[in-house]
């Protein structure tokens, strides 16, 4: 396909979008036709794959650097790389348009070329947990889901009725932090404080989200037994604190632990699951800090958080570092009233000061146990 006409595409466009308009400004119905007519798979492009996006951009003049960072690049797992960021698929509308009805009227009056060629879809609208335009304060409005196969311009086709009479009667709403953070995100604004910057997008929302449930509705709430309504109340609550710093996130943590739970699951509900159980490296920065936060008021289990135990100690440790017995030590930590049983083990490292403050060798024996039991924590 010689000569081909060239259409714009817009810094906040996504790929597909754009090949919906070449296609169109081009003469052909669909992008399937268009890619099949200039030697690029359809589907491969929809995946963002490399082979797909070297030929698009040799077949339009165009670098396929700037090509990729419009591209949806489906990897092996459930993510998807958008304009570097990393998000889950489960964040993102699956085969659905929502737009902003006044985007897309600007669209008409604003932009060139043939008329079926001017709306776009932008990027930020592929997140489900994008509901609001932040360009014109109103509500995006969401399609019926369509075919994989049917693209940008195709669907407003058989969409036109409905498109049109949300153009002519957009609903005003404020813009969220949400719908704030992630269009700037996927613009390449990162500059919404040191913690928030070093979380990527999809792992950002998924903690705003389970944060922010926890602080209004209580650790152990099922985000799918709440509304939608609800949902976005809660992580942009959620996205308040962590874009307030890691200083907001001890303190809604103060308020989201269980003091009366023994254990981290207990202590933290679905927090603790997602964190603690999550792998990936995207939620380190956030587990780093909840791990910190834990590790201050329960002993951490199992050997992959026991390096973590900075603040506690045990009654047998003690024992051992300044010549007591067992007994003895677990009687006198009970009688000062820092342990609540006279069976209990776990001892933090804070109140060890205190207990043998009148003998500073004591202390630095204990400074030994403790640093022992990180060490020899299976043991005990
Ligand atoms: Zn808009």
């Amino acid at each position: 396909m010689a000569g081909i006409l060239q259409v714009p595409l817009f810094s906040d466009e996504t790929l597909p979008s754009w090949v919906a308009r070449l296609a169109r400004a081009n003469g052909k119905l669909s992008s399937f036709s268009f890619c099949g007519d200039v030697g690029v798979d359809f589907s491969g492009m929809l995946l963002g794959r490399p082979a797909e996006i070297e030929m698009l951009a040799s077949v339009t003049g165009r670098a396929s650097c700037e090509l990729t960072s419009h591209a949806l690049v489906f990897g092996a797992g459930h993510h998807v790389q958008i304009a570097n960021e990393t998000v889950s698929k489960k964040f993102m509308r699956k085969n659905q348009l929502a737009f902003c009805p006044k985007c897309f009227a600007e669209d008409d009056v604003g932009n060139g070329g043939e008329t079926d060629t001017r709306r776009y879809w932008r990027k930020s609208w592929l997140m489900s947990d994008a509901r609001v335009c932040v360009v014109h304060g109103c509500q995006l409005e969401g399609l019926p889901p369509h075919s994989r196969l049917h693209d940008l311009c195709q669907v407003l086709d058989r969409n036109s009725i409905a498109v049109a009479g949300c153009i002519s009667a957009p609903v005003h709403a404020e813009p969220s932090l949400v719908d704030k953070f992630i269009v700037e995100r996927l613009a390449g604004n990162v500059s919404h404080g040191p913690l928030l910057d070093g979380i990527p997008l999809g792992a950002a929302i998924h903690t705003a989200r389970l944060l922010g449930v926890a602080l209004s509705h209580g650790s152990e709430q099922a985000v799918t037994q709440l509304s939608k309504e609800e949902v976005a109340l809660s992580t942009n609550k959620g996205m308040s604190v962590l874009r307030s710093g890691a200083p907001s996130v001890r303190i809604a943590l103060d308020s989201i632990v269980n003091p009366h739970a023994t254990g981290i699951y207990f202590a933290y509900g679905r927090l603790a699951n997602l964190l603690i159980r999550n792998t990936s490296d995207e939620y380190q920065t956030i587990k780093d800090l909840f791990i910190e936060h834990a590790s201050g008021r329960f002993i951490l289990k199992g050997e992959r958080h026991s390096a973590d135990n900075k603040t506690w100690t045990s009654a047998t440790l003690l024992a051992r570092a300044t010549g007591s017995t067992k007994d003895k030590m677990r009687r006198r930590l009970y009688e000062t009233g820092i342990t609540t049983s006279l069976n209990a083990e776990a001892v933090p490292v804070s109140a060890v000061r205190d207990l043998l403050n009148e003998d500073p060798t004591e202390i630095v024996k204990a400074k030994t146990a403790c640093e022992n039991y990180r060490l020899r924590q299976g043991d005990v």
